[in-house]
């Protein structure tokens, strides 16, 4: 019977766990025994008892947790120490991180241990219901709206008290992908007055039906056929610069969380933009990880500058642990379900979603090769 292994993460102020109670029922149902290490999923509201009412056994410590192990589900990608002990030919299934540290991956095909890295499947329809990096996205954006709320000394809404009318916020959300939607959709719940910025002519439409407005440029030659931002000319990014720097005179909050797939994250906000908003403002920055959005950011820091915040949010998904868990943890087991047969693991290389995801296989490193 294989045996699926779920460790605590290990990684600092991460407080996520690759699967929760729900899914393990999913996973034993489908002829698997789950092992859990203790306290694993404690940070995020799964107590080990939680798990072992769904059919798990709970292991004492990491060492006992590995054991047996035929796959690993995790979070983030695994130390040096923790892929020594995941056994020789086993399978390992989580956010690999894929051209951070490329030694993981050589060692990973030296121990013959087949890796998924959930960042690489597939945006396919097909394959969204395991799309860990929209589930993160949605997490990450909703975070991004609350911190903004919370750093900025100003209501949100408009408030008409026996103080006096408090005008509403006004925020901006720079980069509308996953995160930047579900940003703007906060934020409006909150009752901010909301403008987004991007250049793919795609998200104007669906600004709107948010009930923001779109401030942006609709560039066809944007977006590539995936439906992804590319890496614009000089010319689109001092159009860009232009129309961002009164934007951004005028708002009270800024949300970065533009992306460009493989790329740094491009640089919109600059130092003289911060300078320009007024004392207060608050510049959240989900880029930070990527080198930031805003010249200003510091990674895992909040930045004074002439009485402007700059947030450099890290993990923003992680700040959310029970539902960011709930929801990688669907999509993690939607995964270990497409890459079963008869209840042992099966990797089919032709298939597009497994091809797309596999990043070590038979002794190799296919990423990237
Ligand atoms: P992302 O994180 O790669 O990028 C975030 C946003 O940054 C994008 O909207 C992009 O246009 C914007 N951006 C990049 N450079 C910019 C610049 N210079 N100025 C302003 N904005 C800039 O995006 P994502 O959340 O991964 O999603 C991007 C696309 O992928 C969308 O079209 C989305 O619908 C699509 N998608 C498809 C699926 C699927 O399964 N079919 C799933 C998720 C996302």
């Amino acid at each position: 019977m294989l045996r699926v292994v779920v460790p605590k993460e290990s990684a600092a102020g991460e407080a996520r766990v690759a699967l929760v109670p729900e899914s393990v029922k999913k996973l034993v149902e489908a002829g698997l025994e789950v092992v859990v290490e203790s306290g694993a999923g404690a940070v995020a509201g799964f107590l080990d008892e939680h798990y072992e009412s769904e059919g798990a056994r709970v292991a004492a410590d990491a060492k006992a947790a590995y054991e047996g192990a035929g796959m690993v589900l995790r979070v983030q990608p695994p130390q040096r120490e923790e892929v020594e002990r995941i056994p020789e030919g086993a399978a390992l299934l989580g956010m690999l991180a894929p051209g951070a540290d490329p030694e993981i991956f050589d060692l990973l095909a030296e121990r013959k241990i087949t890796a998924f890295s959930m960042e690489l499947i597939p945006r396919i329809t097909r394959a969204q219901k395991m799309d860990a990096l929209s589930s993160q996205a949605t997490v990450a954006g909703y975070r991004a709206a609350l911190i903004a709320a919370t750093k900025l000394g100003r209501f949100f809404p408009m408030l008409m008290t026996a103080a006096g009318t408090v005008a509403p916020a006004k925020v901006l959300i720079v980069g509308v992908g996953v995160a930047g939607l579900q940003a703007i959709a906060t934020a409006r719940r909150l009752g901010a007055m909301v403008q987004a910025f991007d250049i793919r002519p795609a998200v104007k439409e669906e600004v709107e039906s948010l009930g923001a407005s779109f401030v942006g440029l609709t560039l066809d030659e944007a977006e590539d056929e995936g439906g992804y931002a590319r890496e614009v000319s000089e010319d689109v990014h001092r159009q860009e610069q232009e129309l961002l720097a009164g934007l951004i005179a005028e708002a009270d909050a800024v949300i970065t969380a533009a992306q460009v797939p493989g790329k740094k994250a491009p640089v919109l906000v600059t130092e003289q933009m911060v300078a320009g908003m007024k004392a207060g403002s608050v510049v959240v920055d989900l880029a930070a990880e990527t080198g930031g959005n805003c010249e200003v950011t510091k990674a895992g820091e909040d930045v004074l500058l002439g009485g402007v915040t700059v947030v450099g949010v890290t993990n923003a998904a992680s700040g959310l642990p029970f539902h960011a868990s709930q929801m990688y943890s669907r999509n993690i087991t939607n995964l270990v379900q497409h890459l079963l047969s008869d209840g042992a693991l099966q990797v089919d290389l032709d298939d597009e979603i497994t091809s797309g995801c596999c990043v070590t296989e038979g002794g190799k490193v296919r990423y990237g090769a």
